[in-house]
């Protein structure tokens, strides 16, 4: 027997709608690229969309075409995201950081119609333009006085568009499955791959998200959006903020971090959403300008930090300096991607703080509607008892069934289990705690070494800024760590003290066999360690240097 309520589809439109009629004076701050603030509000948001939305009809997009977007966070890249989906075409949000060579792979795997760019990104659409065929014209996000002059067919003015359209515009009712928004996974190796969200899945999303165990959005939030916006629906943040009418702040190109600090003081910021590379830059440069700062200005309650795994360290200044609790999480563009969330247990409760951070940087705990297991390499499931470890598999309504174009072939099983690639334990609690991603682990004589746990200890050293643990070539154990240390401007650090630094700390046979001191270390375009790079140049380091592990530990 089926059950008598209403079929409403769940989408997106109904975000912004809810967000124009209930919060419509609700501040949506932005920095722009010249470094000055812009102030909109949801009402505001809600109506240019509903333009957008004419707009794209007029150019003829039409219901799944795909529409892309190189642009940082902004008011304008807000109203694509609900003015594109709304319409019922898909919003492809392409990550500029990545090379023009993908980029281009992209825009044209997707096949987009239209380019959506900030004015940043001139040089790269000029250089892009000739080779993208499905592309019938370039709108820049500017006013008309603010128009360059960029060699590229059919140029479009964003204000103008928006200008020529009207606010009475209903957005379509479509079926809930229908595709949203198109993300592609940064693809360290081989070509990225699409990841196809849909109304359904991007609205279930939205609704855990809000959860007081999840993020907790409430309408007395403001928002920093530190997170792009072209990076996996930038955590969700967005659809949640415009769920409950919170206030969002946008810092578009400006990611440094005094301009990050002055944004999130003078908005009032609750909460903040960023890779651990953000909130190590900042604490570096809270440390190098203390005496100019009044802390208390902060009124962040909790951060939100994901991407790759947060230092307990980091956990520890949040606290310590702001009060504020940092929510780690895990997930993956193929999840949405918010998969696991590092909210506490009553038992948690009467935890001393050192405890505690313990707790927190762990990668958290399965939500409701995502499934965690793990799996051994014949898959059968592993014991959820904090030790055993496997490799990590999510399913759920947010989780990829296949790539765009079918990229990959097939990748969940008949149970629909998705192979993450990621190695971990869960603890008996249901915490997941990453220790690698599979291509990532230091095989040393048959036994794995987690190069994560040794980085985020030696980002402890308060002369280090950042650590990086690689697998290195050994002639007797097939590998062994290596240490790659970034220390703090002008601090200066050994191999010796760091060894002794971490002696004690974790097992013996975990230690380092060498550690080097770098002056910076490759990222990829999603703020993670590329350690391809770092094998690539120091897989044969202990090689060359013939390091007799054994006989420092
Ligand atoms: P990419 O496009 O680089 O794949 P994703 O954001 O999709 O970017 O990356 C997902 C991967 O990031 C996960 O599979 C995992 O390896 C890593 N990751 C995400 N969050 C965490 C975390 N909290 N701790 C450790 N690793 C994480």
């Amino acid at each position: 027997m089926l059950g008598l309520m209403q079929q409403r589809p769940l989408l997106l439109s109904s975000l912004i709608e809810y967000a124009e009629r209930y919060h419509g004076e609700t501040e949506i701050v932005s920095r722009l690229l010249d470094g000055t603030i812009h102030r909109s509000t949801y009402r505001q948001v809600a109506a240019r969309a509903r333009r957008l939305a004419g707009a794209l009809r007029r150019l003829g997009v039409g219901y799944g075409d795909r529409v892309a977007t190189l642009a940082w966070n902004s008011f304008r890249h807000l109203e694509l995201y609900f003015g594109v989906t709304g319409a019922g075409s898909v919003l492809h949000t392409v990550n500029p950081r990545l090379f023009p060579e993908q980029i281009h792979y992209i825009i044209d795997h997707a096949e987009g119609g239209y380019v959506f760019f900030d004015l940043s990104f001139i040089e790269l659409v000029e250089e892009l333009a000739p080779r993208l065929p499905h592309v019938r014209g370039y709108v820049a996000l500017c006013e008309r006085h603010e128009m360059p002059a960029v060699k590229v067919p059919n140029l479009l003015c964003y204000e103008d568009l928006l200008a020529a359209e009207n606010e009475e515009y209903d957005w379509p009712e479509f079926d809930e499955n229908s595709a949203s928004t198109l993300c592609y996974t940064s693809g360290t190796t081989g070509n990225p791959k699409g990841v196809l969200y849909s109304h359904r899945s991007q609205m279930l999303h939205t609704f855990v998200a809000m959860a007081a165990d999840v993020m907790a959005v409430s309408a007395r939030d403001s928002i920093m959006l530190i997170v792009p916006l072209f990076h996996a629906n930038a955590w969700g943040l967005p659809f949640a903020a415009a769920a409950t009418g919170a206030k969002l702040v946008l810092p578009g190109m400006r990611l440094d971090s005094e301009s990050i600090y002055t944004l999130m003081r003078d908005e009032g910021c609750t909460l903040a959403g960023g890779i651990p590379t953000i909130w190590l830059n900042l604490f570096t440069w809270i440390e190098q300008n203390r005496e100019r700062l009044n802390l208390s200005d902060i009124k962040l309650t909790r951060v939100l930090s994901g991407g790759t795994a947060v230092p307990r360290s980091t956990i520890e200044k949040f606290q310590t300096l702001f009060g504020t609790y940092l929510l780690h999480a895990w997930g993956m563009t193929e999840t949405s991607p918010i998969a696991t969330m590092g909210s506490l247990l009553p038992k948690h409760a009467g935890y001393d703080l050192q405890a505690r951070y313990d707790v927190q940087a762990l990668q958290g705990r399965s939500i409701i509607g995502c499934e965690v297991r793990l799996v051994d390499d014949a898959g059968k499931e592993l014991p959820r008892d904090g030790q055993t470890v496997g490799e990590l598999q999510v399913r759920g309504p947010w989780v990829i069934s296949g790539y765009f174009k079918g990229e990959g072939g097939q990748v969940v099983d008949q149970d629909g289990w998705f192979r993450t690639g990621d190695v971990a334990a869960i603890t008996p609690d249901g915490y997941v705690q990453i220790t690698d991603r599979a291509k990532d682990v230091v095989k040393s004589g048959g036994e794995w070494i987690g190069s994560i746990e040794i980085e985020n200890l030696a980002v402890a050293h308060p002369a280090v800024h950042e650590a990086a643990v690689i697998a290195a070539r050994h002639p007797k154990w097939q590998e062994r760590p290596l240490l790659l240390i970034h220390p703090k401007p002008g601090a200066v650090v050994t191999k010796d003290e760091m060894l002794q630094f971490l002696s004690g700390k974790i097992v013996k046979w975990w230690m380092p066999d060498d550690v080097v001191i770098v002056d910076a270390l490759p990222h990829t375009a999603t703020g993670k360690l590329l350690k391809t790079k770092l094998r690539q140049d120091y897989g044969d380091w202990l090689e060359r240097h013939s390091v007799d592990a054994r006989a420092q530990a």
